[in-house]
């Protein structure tokens, strides 16, 4: 078949390969999508952030029932329609997926369904499940493959009942006992949806701590809010086997530190011990494009690779690995691509935890800041002096405002407690604007509002807190 020609080919339909094939056809350019799973959106959309919120807000709201009594809602019986419950969450995946297919046809962008493959600068080609296959020449390439589940030696996922996040999204029953192996942020979303639905849940974490990365304060308050939910955890622990019999699951366990191994007994066993970048199949050696030492790409600050006019983004290079990051890379990629010039602040990338309470983040955190000796000040508000949180009955938590001792400049906030991660929306436009705890404090906030926690914490980031 002749060769077919374009200004860029992305590889790869998740939240970074989208978003830059529709900027890029925004901007002019013929642009084609190789994806080789059968819908758009990547992990993202199929198997991650959307799935996850989808069984996170149903548990939530099942669980949220047998409180309302409090609230003099009083509601006879509760009972949990399980199947129901996953048709609704596989509706909005794929409502979310086939609006992907409908922007692509709105902004004129040639959908590819095959494994891309680099042959070479300037070519792709995209294998068909039948093994047919579409060769494109293009000025540009753009790697958008995104990443995979990272598997833990001695455990195999059979995503029935040794099962990683993509399994623990579609289990067909409540499990009696699920062990979560990591206590990261997809490890404890997941392990919250089956316990709000009744399961026993114990997190096993390699190291003394809950969710590496957060602010100390906030991951200690955080297990602490989980462990009043039910959530047990074991930290300090690794699992170094799992054996699936007719009577359940066998785990092996042990101190990270070493010591006497022991066993534990569960039905399921959810692996969240973290993502890696994939470029299986990809055909980085046609082109001598080497990753480091965990599988990304190298780029440089224009995204592009050692080979010019191959450029890539999103969770398959550096950084965290989260949709809006890989979203904010796809659209300032497609405007250098274009000529244009782009920048991303990646200390102003907020991160959120989607629990109860959520838990949300940007800039510094208190460790760092000390490691680093810069002098700063902390302004906190608590949850319980919020009047709104007071109404909603949910006071669990604090707006923490970490700023520069001398200028006030916001170097990070963290937040745990209700709807966190709407919250921090504000704070990371005072970062990405430079913004003082002053500025923050000097803009009105509506009353009653959970915001109003956040311009409180930066009023007390010099002492002037009024509801406190
Ligand atoms: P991906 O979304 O992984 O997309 C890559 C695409 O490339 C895939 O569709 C894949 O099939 C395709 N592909 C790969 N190789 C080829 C090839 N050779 N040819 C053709 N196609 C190829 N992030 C958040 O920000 N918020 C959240 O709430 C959140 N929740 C999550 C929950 C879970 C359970 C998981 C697993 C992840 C979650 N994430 C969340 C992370 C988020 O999903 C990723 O950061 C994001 O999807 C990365 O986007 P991407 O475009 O880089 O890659």
């Amino acid at each position: 078949m002749a060769e077919e020609s374009f200004d860029l080919v992305v590889i790869g339909g998740g939240p970074g390969g989208y978003v830059a094939a529709i900027r890029a056809a925004q901007l002019g350019m013929r642009v084609a999508c190789v994806e080789k799973d059968a819908t758009l959106g990547g992990t993202c959309l199929n198997v991650g952030c959307i799935p996850s919120k989808a069984l996170l807000d149903s548990s939530e709201k099942f669980h949220e029932v047998g409180r309302l009594a409090r609230q003099g809602v009083v509601v006879d019986k509760v009972t949990l329609d399980l199947p129901a419950m996953m048709a609704w969450k596989d509706k909005a995946v794929f409502d979310n997926t086939r609006g992907i297919d409908f922007l692509f046809k709105k902004n004129k962008v040639e959908r590819v369904r095959g494994l891309g493959r680099i042959a070479a600068a300037g070519r792709v080609v995209a294998t068909a499940e039948d093994g047919s296959e579409r060769t494109f020449a293009t000025r540009t390439i753009l790697i958008a493959t995104g990443s995979e589940v990272m598997p833990l030696p001695g455990v195999a996922i059979d995503e029935t009942r040794i099962v990683s996040s993509t399994g623990a999204l579609s289990l067909g029953a409540v499990p009696k006992h699920l062990v979560v192996v990591g206590g990261g942020i997809i490890g404890l979303e997941l392990g919250s949806v089956w316990r709000r639905l009744g399961a026993e849940v114990t997190v096993i974490e390699f190291l003394d701590r809950i969710t590496p990365g957060i602010d100390l304060e906030v991951a200690k308050t955080l297990q602490r809010t989980l462990g009043k939910q039910g959530m047990k955890f074991r930290l300090g622990t690794k699992v170094t086997k799992a054996e699936a019999g007719a009577d359940g699951i066998t785990l092996s366990v042990e101190p990270s530190a070493g010591g006497t191994a022991e066993t534990l007994s569960c039905d399921v066993v959810l692996v969240a011990i973290g993502r890696r970048p994939f470029t299986t199949g990809l055909g980085l050696d046609a082109v001598g494009i080497a990753t480091d030492a965990k599988g990304r790409i190298p780029i440089d600050e224009h995204f592009q690779t050692p080979v010019p006019g191959i450029y890539a983004i999103g969770d398959v290079v550096r950084g965290p690995m989260l949709a809006h990051k890989a979203e904010d890379e796809g659209s300032v990629v497609a405007e250098i691509i274009a000529g244009q010039s782009g920048h991303i602040d990646y200390n102003a990338i907020p991160g959120v935890v989607y629990t109860w309470p959520e838990v949300a983040t940007v800039g510094r955190n208190e460790e760092e800041l000390k490691a680093d000796g810069v002098a700063y000040k902390v302004g906190k508000f608590p949850f319980t002096a919020n009047g709104r949180a007071r109404c909603v009955g949910d006071t669990d938590g604090f707006v923490k405002i970490l700023a520069d001792a001398r200028t006030e400049k916001v170097l990070g906030v963290h937040i745990i407690g209700p709807d966190a991660g709407t919250l921090i929306a504000e704070c990371v436009l005072a970062m990405e604007y430079g913004g003082s705890a002053e500025d923050i404090a000097r803009t009105c906030h509506a009353h009653p509002t959970l915001n109003e926690a956040v311009k409180e914490a930066a009023l007390a980031v010099d002492g002037r807190a009024l509801h406190i």
